[in-house]
């Protein structure tokens, strides 16, 4: 494989992706659906709109890009012209999850090319129908020197691991992404790991309930609640809980009807292993809404838990499914000991019409991205970084930050051979002095 060094190759193979991709766009639709129910809309919004936007945006930019870019020179250095020059890495693996599996398979691969690298790709072993479309789709695009798409489980992605690569992307678990850097620290492999976390949905006083329990059931069920960002747990005053739970019942039944299994607008889970993962957690003495379940179509409503114990299984780790546990809270101090029991989160949002609280809840806590008064969309901005922070991840990507990630930025300073200051030369003899007051002056 080799590096794609012609800017107008990679925009030619980048245009010719995109034909590719709207050609198929709903035979991608089919397979989410085949894969785990996922509605179209939401295929449409979530996977290829995005992507198709992404190679758009990506093609429109690339030339700017990746033109070495002219830094003010040092002083020092005069007479000089400086830049950064921008360089693919070379060799990248790329390795996706299961949960959004077309659109985090291809965007990074969109940046990987756009910066000029050749690409394999192994995306997830559970969502099949769409790794076979993946698959299609490259081979009809690119090159074997180029891109290649390779499929298997967690056995063979460790063998894809040991080989020797020149950058790793990593989407997928927090487990995962330690096998991932343990790996790629033997070879010095820079990495990009997108990871998860419990992410906290924190509602303020004087919320506006009834936009936050809209938005929220919105965040928390699209794609059945298996979306890294989506919120995990809520956060509440014990006097507004009351109000709020009715306010998420009622916005559920709207979305999905009295019966969501029926819906043709709620996935499924993807498979019988995380069903069960799921149904596990379901306490039924806390169940307040939904717990309904059936194993045969992977189906779990949505459903919202009361009050569950801090130290409980559901909330030790991310949850990844539409259970929504509520958690009242008295003060800030609450907040605090909650939020910090846990590792630094990829999302957090906060619903509150108190400017400057909102500001501080989003200052105080560390965590990748977020919202107020709203969830999820932060994600939607191609000139907002995409990543997360500690244990929800290492790196970002997204617009031109992904194409950065996947290139190197090299330092070069262009001297002429004319005015050459002697003063750096040996022998030193007094110049300290001189250097000093230079050092001083400037
Ligand atoms: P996962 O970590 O189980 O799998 C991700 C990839 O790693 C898959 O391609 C899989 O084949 C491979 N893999 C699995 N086990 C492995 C092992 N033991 N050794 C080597 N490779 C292995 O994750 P998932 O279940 O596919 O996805 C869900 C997770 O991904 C959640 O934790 C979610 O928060 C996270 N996620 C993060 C983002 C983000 O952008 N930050 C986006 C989507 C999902």
């Amino acid at each position: 494989m080799s590096s794609l060094s012609s800017v107008e190759k990679r925009k030619a193979l980048l245009k010719k992706l995109l034909v590719s991709i709207q050609k198929r766009e709903s035979e991608i639709w089919n397979a989410l659906q085949k894969d785990f129910g996922k509605p179209t809309f939401e295929g449409f919004l979530t996977e290829t709109n995005y992507v198709i936007s992404d190679i758009k945006y990506t093609i429109s930019h690339l030339k700017s890009w990746s033109k070495p870019k002219r830094v003010w020179p040092s002083i020092l250095n005069l007479p000089s012209s400086e830049f950064i020059y921008k360089e693919p890495y070379g060799r990248v693996l790329i390795i996706s999850p299961w949960n959004y599996p077309f659109q985090l398979a291809i965007s990074p691969l969109v940046a990987a090319i756009a910066a000029g690298n050749s690409v394999v790709v192994k995306p997830s072993e559970l969502t099949f129908h769409t790794s076979q479309i993946i698959t299609k789709i490259v081979e009809d695009v690119f090159d074997v020197k180029e891109a290649v798409v390779v499929h298997g489980g967690a056995e063979f992605t460790q063998t894809l691991l040991s080989q020797r690569w020149d950058y790793i992307f990593f989407t997928g678990s927090v487990a995962v992404g330690k096998i991932v850097a343990e790996a790629a620290a033997k070879n010095l492999t820079p990495v990009t790991l997108e990871l998860g976390g419990k992410n906290p949905c924190i509602i303020g006083e004087g919320a506006d309930l009834k936009i936050a329990a809209k938005r929220i059931v919105w965040g928390k069920f699209v794609n059945a609640g298996q979306t890294c960002i989506a919120p995990d747990y809520i956060l509440i005053q014990a006097k507004e809980k009351y109000n709020f739970v009715e306010l998420l019942k009622q916005e559920i039944i709207l979305a999905y009807g009295e019966n969501p299994q029926e819906s043709k607008d709620l996935a499924s889970i993807v498979n019988a292993r995380h069903w069960k993962r799921l149904t596990e957690l379901i306490d039924p003495t806390k169940v307040i809404f939904g717990g309904q379940t059936d194993e045969f179509q992977n189906y779990i409503s949505p459903t919202i838990i009361d009050e569950p114990e801090l130290e409980s299984q559901l909330m030790k780790d991310e949850i990844f499914g539409p259970l929504l546990p509520i958690i009242s809270y008295h003060d800030e101090n609450d907040l605090h000991k909650i939020i910090r029991r846990y590792e630094k989160p990829l999302a957090l949002y906060v619903f509150s019409n108190d400017k400057r609280w909102a500001e501080r809840m989003i200052t105080t806590f560390s965590f990748g991205g977020g919202c107020i008064n709203d969830c999820m969309i932060q994600f939607v901005n191609k000139r907002l970084p995409f990543g997360g922070v500690g244990h929800s991840g290492i790196g970002a990507y997204h617009g031109k930050l992904g194409f950065d990630t996947f290139s190197h930025h090299k330092a070069i300073v262009k001297k002429p051979t004319w005015g050459d200051n002697p003063i750096r030369y040996a022998p030193y003899k007094n110049k300290l002095k001189w250097v000093k007051k230079i050092m001083n002056w400037l």
